[in-house]
């Protein structure tokens, strides 16, 4: 498939903000795919070079994009970057010069969807020497080649910033319109759809969806639905593909927890370690993380545990790996043992140093059977049937039943007591919902205080945004010097009405920005502001060694000096604090 063709979906996308409308668009150009790249296609749509579970990222700075377009266009990088300022949008300013460029020069060949896939594509696996020139040449190669508006499209998938609002829900309803509008009887009318028959519709619905929660694959679903019903029906789970995991909500106390769950509920430990799929067919055991990248290498020890202390031929089990001191036997926070997950050497001293014990608490299928719609209850049965009960090694997670807030309550603080980050409350009845946060299981954690902090930095906004300040840099105070703790963007309005907005902000910092680089400016601190966060952790990224989880805006501190702000010292206190270690 010409490039061009999937521009002018593109396009359209950008010219709408109505979901139905951009399903219509995709779903007419599902249609019309005859290519044996559907799988590529249906990446780019959205956006991605890589599925989400693909641990890989293009990983480009705008700087080197910035090169690229100098190199493809011989516009001095002054004037690019020149442009880039103008515009707010590197894409629009690759445009903008191609444009400039062309009218000199004539098109050169043709692109294709599979050149430009691959061309970024490549750009995720260069490393080390020469790899920053060859990354610039795979991306001037395809702008020299880009008309205009292609070269848009180029750039912003390279820097994944593509914003063309294609969700997986779109997609989903797209591949239903496109491969069964017809039985579904769906009508797509300027703007609007019509569905005749409602059961109907949702059968279809349900079997894209079902397929893409077992495969986690939309190009693979959007290849099976294009064969029909049957073909769609038949993607099964399947050892060694991981599935999206399920999420849990947040409740503020035990009666919350139980309103949303219902009565009795199952209520666990929620560890604090990390996430582990466990795959086991016959001999081979695999092992992926919550973002479902495969790390069996790395944990020999749970592999080890899997074989000797489970029964069945095949099973994926969800878990939670906690890290425990070898010598105290007591949990260790998540941080301590994170290293264990990208590490590639010496593996095996990693193991005896920091080793880890498996929760396990949902079974997703068992021996050939795929559990997903069985109930809670049932799912743990078969949990406390295949696995034993070995502490320090595996066993199935802790847990109670009751109705009760009292021992609910007893419960919790046991758990908090043990080391842990609060409990999970769980309904008996409901199925498994891969990737979905939808109230099947909830979490109840202490909330933390806030923190006033200092900002010392920001960055323009992108599109819409780049006369506004965005992503704030903050920083608590030491000895009269102010240290980094973290990049706030979240809690901040776009309307002046609903609260501090982007606009507000913008106004109070511009007169003490200090220095400029490219979108990011130094801050005069000045400007304090109250922040929650969900957690503090050990960071070498910041220089105050400790960076916030989840920072979120919750109002400014006009009553505060800069020098006033919270010290190092209490982001110490809060970090040796939390969770009572
Ligand atoms: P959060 O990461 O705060 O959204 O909390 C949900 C996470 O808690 C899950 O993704 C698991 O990694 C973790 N977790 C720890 N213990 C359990 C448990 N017993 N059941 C489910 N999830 C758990």
């Amino acid at each position: 498939m010409k490039y061009s063709e999937l521009v002018s979906v593109y396009k359209r996308l950008d010219n709408t903000t109505k979901r139905l409308e951009k399903t219509h668009i995709i779903s007419e150009f599902l249609k019309d795919i005859k290519d044996k790249d559907t799988k590529k296609i249906v990446l780019l749509i959205q956006g991605k070079i890589f599925p989400d579970w693909d641990d890989r990222k293009i990983g480009v700075a705008s700087r080197l994009v910035l090169k690229a377009i100098n190199k493809a266009t011989g516009t001095a990088s002054e004037k690019v970057e020149k442009e880039w300022k103008n515009t707010g949008d590197l894409g629009i300013a690759a445009e903008n010069l191609i444009k400039k460029k062309k009218q000199a020069t004539l098109f050169s060949a043709e692109l294709t969807v599979t050149k430009v896939f691959d061309n970024v594509q490549k750009l995720a696996t260069l490393e080390g020497a020469g790899s920053v020139d060859h990354k610039i040449s795979l991306i001037a190669e395809l702008l020299t080649s880009a008309k205009p508006e292609e070269g848009k499209y180029i750039v912003r998938t390279v820097l994944e910033d593509m914003r063309v609002g294609v969700g997986e829900g779109s997609m989903r309803d797209a591949i239903v319109w496109a491969y069964f509008g017809k039985e579904a009887g769906v009508k797509y009318v300027d703007g609007s759809t019509e569905i005749e028959d409602r059961a109907e519709y949702n059968k279809y619905v349900d079997a894209v969806q079902r397929a893409y929660d077992l495969t986690n694959d939309l190009g693979a679903v959007t290849e099976a639905a294009k064969d029909g019903l049957k073909k769609l029906e038949r993607l099964e789970l399947s050892i060694g593909n991981p599935i999206k995991v399920m999420l849990a909500l947040r409740v503020k106390d035990v009666k919350e927890g139980f309103e949303r769950v219902g009565v009795p509920a199952q209520l666990e430990y929620k560890y604090d370690g990390f996430r582990i799929q466990i795959h086991k067919n016959k001999d081979e055991i695999r092992l992926y993380t919550r973002r479902l990248e495969e790390v069996t290498s790395q944990f020999p020890d749970v592999v080890e545990f899997v074989k000797k202390h489970t029964k069945g031929d095949s099973f994926i089990l969800d878990s939670e790996c906690v890290g425990y001191d070898p010598k105290t036997g007591k949990y260790l926070a998540f941080q301590k043992i994170s290293q264990r997950i990208k590490r590639k050497y010496d593996i095996e001293d990693m193991a005896k140093k920091f080793p880890v014990e498996v929760n396990v608490f949902d079974v997703i299928s068992y021996n050939g059977k795929n559990m997903i719609a069985e109930p809670m209850s049932e799912r743990r049965k078969i949990i406390e049937r295949i696995v034993k009960k070995v502490e320090k090694k595996i066993l199935p997670s802790k847990h109670i039943i009751t109705s009760d807030e009292k021992d609910a309550e007893k419960f919790y603080r046991e758990s908090l007591k043990a080391g842990n980050e609060g409990i999970m409350l769980k309904s008996l009845e409901s199925p498994y919902k891969p990737g979905a946060r939808v109230g099947f299981m909830v979490k109840l954690k202490p909330v933390m205080d806030t923190l006033d902090l200092v900002i010392v930095g920001a960055e323009w906004g992108e599109g819409k945004r780049s006369h506004w300040l965005s992503s704030f840099t903050l920083a608590c105070v030491s000895d009269g010097k102010y240290l980094e703790i973290g990049k706030m963007g979240t809690g901040i309005k776009e309307k002046a009405e609903e609260g501090v907005s982007f606009e507000q902000l913008t106004e109070e910092l511009k007169p003490l920005i200090i220095s400029e680089k490219g979108k990011e400016v130094t801050i005069k601190p000045k400007i304090v502001v109250e922040v929650k966060f969900e957690e503090i952790q050990k960071s070498p990224t910041y220089s105050s060694g400790y960076a916030l989880r989840f920072p979120r805006l919750e109002g400014l501190r006009e009553d505060r000096h800069a020098k006033d702000a919270s010290t190092l010292e209490m982001v110490e206190d809060y970090y040796e604090g939390q969770r009572g270690r």
